[in-house]
């Protein structure tokens, strides 16, 4: 029996400091123990056979049942994580993927539909290009950046507008305001996946209904793990929960308490973190730019979604950690990554908010789901490596590295 998850009310936060209320947030363990008990059961122990019927009907307050609906050590990451998206509540999952399957899966069933942004996580974008239809739910894709093109794409049977708030790969910035207020108009939830940028940007308080993350990245920052959630309000969080009906439970993507135990331990330094990978990001993307390589990052006054993102995020977290370089060609693509693996610059590897950087070629790796047309359409080139800059501490000397590795090209 346990349920008393914070032992004190926030009462003082200005309006954007998440990272505050996630360290006012009071957990101990049993004895004391900085840091909470890791539930290491998979079942509990009740009392009464009267009080295991009640958690069953889901009417009994602070009872766990079995680890696959909720246990205590996901329950406090998930706690720590509606702090951070604002939302009233979270659920934490095994995966990214699996966090935006559920999602998807619980507002939307077969006959029903969806509008989608066309520039989205390649995984994401298999899923619900490939799956989806399988299962009946229709998808529209779209250019999220064009509303009146989304709005047209709503239909009366439309249950969800899927986006990601700085896209994958190329950084485009969601109207999530814009988008919030189309979704309300027609009566359906508007999705966001903020996996590129939290704490940045705070979809939930520009409108969106459901903030769905990949816990993998910058979240837990040490690429030891795969891990997702799901923030949002209370009804649809227990909707995901229900033993009768929820995806959250049914369909069996529950994140192991050992895994969430470090993930929460990670995420008391995600703001430490996020202000060092932008302020290296927005370093080499200066740097780049001015020496008239082709870069996308959302810092720059060039970027369409400059002054969109700046007018809606925390300014204390910087444009985030993630940038895009176009060298043309996927030979030189190739030529130019190999060279920076050479000069330590990071790792080619995929993946991102590590605290070394990670670069790798979109076309040839996330993205290669979308087939080479659509990438051609949306303005994938094949020589774009997406680099997610790390916690370098000699920022200037990576970016003369990158440069001698571009200049041999
Ligand atoms: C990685 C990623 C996902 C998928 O998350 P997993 O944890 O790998 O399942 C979804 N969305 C975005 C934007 C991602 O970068």
């Amino acid at each position: 029996m346990a349920g008393d998850w914070y032992n004190r009310e926030i009462e003082d936060y200005s309006p954007y400091d998440a990272a505050s209320r996630i360290q006012d947030k009071l957990a101990f363990g049993e004895f004391g123990d900085v840091n909470p008990s890791i539930a290491d059961s998979s079942t509990y122990t009740f009392l009464t056979p009267g009080t295991m019927r009640q958690a069953f009907e889901g009417s009994a307050e602070g009872c766990f049942l079995y680890s696959r609906h909720w246990n205590p050590t996901n329950k406090y990451l998930a706690d720590a994580l509606a702090l951070l998206e604002d939302t009233a509540a979270a659920h934490v999952a095994a995966s990214g993927i699996a966090s935006i399957a559920c999602t998807i899966l619980q507002l939307c069933a077969a006959g029903e539909h969806m509008v989608c942004a066309r520039t989205i996580y390649g995984g994401t974008w298999a899923l619900i290009k490939n799956l989806l239809p399988r299962m009946g739910i229709e998808v529209t894709f779209v250019d999220i950046q064009d509303l009146a093109a989304v709005e047209a794409a709503v239909g009366f049977r439309t249950r969800l507008i899927y986006c990601e708030s700085i896209s994958n790969p190329l950084l485009e910035v969601a109207d999530i305001r814009g988008l919030a207020s189309i979704a309300k108009k027609h009566a359906c939830q508007l999705v966001v996946d903020n996996t590129f940028s939290p704490l940045l940007l705070t979809p939930h308080r520009l409108g969106a209904d459901v903030v769905v993350h990949s816990l993998t990245k910058f979240i837990n920052g040490t690429s030891d793990c795969v891990a997702g959630c799901i923030c949002g309000p209370e009804s649809f969080i227990e909707e995901l929960a229900n033993v009768n009906s929820g995806t959250g439970m049914l369909l069996g993507a529950v994140l192991d308490s050992h895994r969430a135990a470090s993930i929460l331990k990670n995420l008391h330094g995600l703001h430490v973190r996020m202000k060092q990978h932008s302020a290296n990001a927005q370093y080499l993307a200066e740097g780049l730019s001015e020496r008239g390589y082709k870069v996308y990052y959302p810092g720059l006054p060039g970027h369409p979604g400059h002054e969109l993102l700046q007018r809606t995020m925390n300014p204390a977290y910087g444009f985030g950690g993630m940038l895009a370089l176009d060298v043309e060609t996927a030979s030189n693509a190739d030529k130019v990554m190999t060279r920076m693996q050479e000069e330590k610059v990071g790792y080619l590897a995929v993946s991102l908010g590590y605290f070394k950087t990670l670069f790798s070629s979109p076309s040839a790796s996330t993205s290669s789901e979308i087939p080479p047309e659509e990438r051609k359409a949306i303005g994938l080139s094949d020589g774009l490596i997406r680099i997610s800059v790390g916690l370098d501490e000699d920022i200037d000397r990576s970016l003369h590295r990158i440069i001698a590795c571009l200049t041999r090209l």
